[in-house]
This record gives structure tokens, sequence and C-alpha cells, in this order.
């Protein structure tokens, strides 16, 4: 395994990296202070949509670290700027299937949310209520009318887009349907595939990459799931490290055939190796 060197900036997962659900992961004081001490900018960069910017620096507020709104990129906030800057500027009305933390930046990024049976019917000559767009990210009050009003909309031509792909979601219980499941549903009544925003697609990691706004081939991710976090990383062209404290294991790494760059125990192994190549302790 290659050394660890030239680390410009951090770019971190944080369900399963940072926490389970409100449980601190083990060391999480120490990371961060460690990476104000030997100043290393980060992002923290999740696929997870349900949370605002300002949430996510509120519940790590809760835990003791201080960290600024700029430092926090959700897939929410990734699919919001994507949609403003690749769509029409006719293409503004979304139905979105998810929490305050999808809702907030589209609607800061200009676009109007639609209501649930807000649809277009072309056979009675009404074609200016539905959405253009459709985005599905994680929904913990996900219902039948919301599954209802967006395969309507897709099935008039609505654009299909996801934050995220994954499965599931890691909790203080074990893990739960993600994202993933409700893309499922909709692609089966549809048979529209979403164009997803979140890791392992590329689109993510690169906001973060400019956020940074530093040579690429000096960052590091770091997650700790092989097919968003790692396979993310991949896809963007960086290095990476895996953490086993949330969904993949080190057997895991044999299954696929991509890997990330360093394995770890756990963030408090990142912070040993951060310590030790300042000469810190
Ligand atoms: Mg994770």
């Amino acid at each position: 395994m290659e050394t660890i060197e030239n680390i410009g900036g951090l770019i971190i997962d944080m369900d399963g990296v940072l926490w389970h659900g409100n449980n601190p992961i083990e060391g999480l004081h120490d990371f961060f202070s460690t990476l104000r001490t030997v100043n290393i900018p980060f992002v923290l960069a999740t696929n997870n949509a349900s949370l605002t910017q300002q949430q996510y620096v509120d519940k790590l507020a809760k835990m003791g670290v201080s960290v600024l709104s700029g430092e926090i990129l959700t897939s929410s906030m990734a699919t919001a700027k994507y949609l403003k800057k690749h769509l029409p500027i006719d293409k503004h009305r979304v139905f979105v299937i998810g929490e305050d933390g999808l809702r907030e930046p589209l609607i800061e990024q200009g676009f109007v949310l639609t209501d649930l049976y807000q649809v277009n019917q072309p056979d009675k000559g009404i074609m200016d209520q539905g959405a253009d767009i459709v985005v599905s990210g994680l929904d913990r009050k996900l219902t039948w009318d919301k599954l209802a009003t967006a395969t309507l909309n897709i099935r008039a031509g609505a654009q299909f887009f996801a934050t995220n792909a994954d499965t599931t979601l890691p909790t203080e219980l074990g893990e739960v349907m993600g994202n993933g499941g409700t893309i499922a549903a909709l692609e089966a009544a549809t048979n529209v595939k979403p164009r997803c925003i979140g890791k392992p697609e590329p689109i993510l990691y690169q906001q973060a990459l400019e956020t940074l706004a530093i040579d690429p081939s000096n960052i590091i991710a770091i997650g700790d799931r092989l097919d968003t976090d790692i396979l993310g990383a991949v896809n963007a062209g960086i290095r990476s490290i895996l953490v086993l404290t949330g969904v993949s294991t080190e057997r895991d790494i044999s299954d696929v055939d991509y890997k990330p760059t360093w394995v770890m125990a756990d963030i408090q192994e990142v912070t040993q190796t951060l310590k030790s190549l300042h000469n810190l302790d």
C-alpha cells in the first residue's frame, strides 16, 4: 500500500464515518481538532439528502465540533446546484420526494415546488399544472400519495433526478431502506431511470473539489462505503481511505473490482496518521 503523503485537503463522508445516527464515533473531537491544528481544509460531503446544511452544522455542534456551513455539502445541495446550472430556465417546477434538506436548496436556487397530484393532463388540455422535474431524496415521511404523484409526473414527461441511490442507510438500530428503494419503486412504475447526483456518480465530489480549490491529486476522500464513497473517489480520480466503522467490511473489498487507496479501522487511525505526518505526539 502506498505511503500517505500530499494531504492538501479531505472530502469526508459523515454517516458511518463520524457517527451512527446520533451517536458520535469515538475520536470525533480529536479528529476535527487535529484537522484544525494541522490546517487541512475539508468538505463534509454526504449522500444523505434529509438534513439541511445548517442542520448538519447544528448536529456537529451538539457533538462539540464546530464547522462552517461552507464546509458541508449534501447531495441535495449538489442536486439543486446541478439542476440550476444544466436545465433550461423554463424548467423550474419541481415535485420533490424528500425532506427540508432537499426542499430548501431547491427553493434557494429559484425552483418552484409543486404539490401532491398537481399533474399535466394532455388529453384535457391541462399542460401547466405538473412538474418539469421530479427529484427523489431520502424521505422519512414517504407516502403512497407522493409515489403516485411522482409516477404521474414522470409518465407525463417530467425529467427524473435522484440525490443518491444508496439502497440502505445506517442507523443506531442497523441498516434501513435508503433512497435507492424509492427510486427502484418509481423505476418499476415508470420504466425511467433517474440521473443520480450523489456518490458514486462524480458530480458531488466534483462540486466538493471546486469548493476546496486545491489540486485534486492532493485530496483524499474518506468514507465507509465501497459502492458510493470509494467508487465515487475512483470515478472522480482522487485517492481514498475506507474506514471500517460503517457499511463496508474489509472482506467486501475482494468482491469489487476497484479498491480504496488505504483501509483504516476508524477516524482515530486517520487522526494518528495525520499526527505522525506532522510530528504531533
Ligand atoms: Mg457513509
